[in-house]
């Protein structure tokens, strides 16, 4: 039996999805006659109360979209230092956009509107122009982090009063509306655009979706295609989407459950120095010194499961879809069975 927690994104879609895909009615998308598209867009357009939403095949390149929409060629753009966009699209907004990141130093990833305010550049010639916040919920590197609602509530304030674009890279978001019991209206409030990702734990096998008004959205579907990302008729995708929707949602609450017993259980192991705290179905935790960090890796991978490193001698393990209660049960036995210490 394998184990793999490495991401969220490993799993492969289930025979009702793939049967749900199957009978999609589609068309050619670049003619925007695919239907079941064009359903999934209006659907998640209205999810959050906005005008537009456009299907990507990746959430990278959703994100990278709206920093083109929010921004022109010299900008600079507020994100935590732990952001995605900055560290995993590699460098995407610099080569794409041209713009420059000015890196908060938040918590797990999540930073006060405070810190917000102080990073705004006056507008005096020797800066460049700051036109954009983007916030991640949950935050990928920070832990499967939730935000405060009221603390983005404030942000939203700064970013009116100084006339910048705020969007949110929403990979994981149904996690935080699930953990957090929030709703897609309270944040299609708050934010200009919004990307999601309907490939990590909705179980999906390709999609992002990007929503925003009218007015900020024009441009994009020019844009995704400069990215060369129109597809033909890709309904058979999309249609795993609204399956997902409607039936991976709420099981989301399983994933963060198991992810407390996990961290509960590392958080137990003497070879383990801290384990951040769960809040959703990320789990990041930082070896003692003396333990080395592949040798850690190996040892579970000798009994097929599978986790990644961080860096900085911390590892992370992500629960799914198909991370079943038998290998939960597997895998809890084993983290207290398996010598970490020994050479
Ligand atoms: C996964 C992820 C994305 C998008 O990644 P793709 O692999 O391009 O779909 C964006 N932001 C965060 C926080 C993510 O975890």
């Amino acid at each position: 039996m394998k184990i793999d927690l490495r991401s969220d994104t490993v799993t492969k879609p289930t025979k009702a999805m793939l049967d749900y895909m199957i009978q999609a009615n589609v068309g050619d998308d670049v003619f925007r006659e695919d239907e079941t598209v064009n359903l999934l867009e209006e659907r998640i357009a209205n999810m959050f109360g906005k005008d537009k939403a456009l299907f990507f095949p990746s959430g990278t390149m959703a994100n990278q979209t709206a920093v083109k929409l929010h921004t022109k060629p010299g900008d600079q753009i507020i994100s935590d230092k732990y952001a995605h966009i900055y560290n995993y699209e590699s460098g995407g907004v610099a080569f794409n956009s041209g713009v420059s990141c000015k890196l908060l130093n938040g918590n797990r990833g999540m930073f006060t509107a405070k810190q917000v305010d102080e990073a705004i550049n006056p507008s005096d010639y020797w800066y460049a122009p700051t036109s954009m916040v983007a916030i991640e919920n949950t935050t990928n590197k920070g832990g499967g982090a939730c935000w405060d609602y009221d603390e983005l509530l404030k942000i939203k304030d700064i970013c009116l009063n100084n006339n910048l674009g705020i969007h949110l890279d929403g990979a994981r978001l149904w996690n935080a509306l699930v953990a957090k019991k929030e709703t897609t209206q309270q944040y299609g409030e708050i934010f200009d655009t919004i990307s999601v990702c309907l490939s990590k734990g909705l179980g999906c096998p390709v999609g992002s979706v990007l929503v925003g008004n009218e007015t900020i959205m024009q441009n994009a579907l020019r844009l995704r295609k400069v990215f060369g990302g129109n597809m033909r008729q890709v309904g058979y995708l999309a249609a795993a989407g609204i399956y997902a929707i409607e039936n991976n949602m709420d099981r989301l609450a399983e994933d963060h459950k198991k992810a407390k017993d996990i961290g509960g259980v590392l958080s137990k192991l003497s070879c383990i120095k801290k384990v951040e705290p769960v809040e959703t179905n990320i789990v990041i935790f930082e070896l003692n010194d003396d333990v080395n960090e592949n040798e850690f890796v190996q040892k579970l991978a000798n009994k097929n499961i599978h986790i990644i490193s961080m860096g900085g001698h911390k590892l992370r393990v992500v629960t799914h879809l198909d991370y079943t209660n038998n290998m939960h049960e597997k895998f809890l036995r084993l983290l207290n069975k398996i010598d970490f210490t020994k050479h």
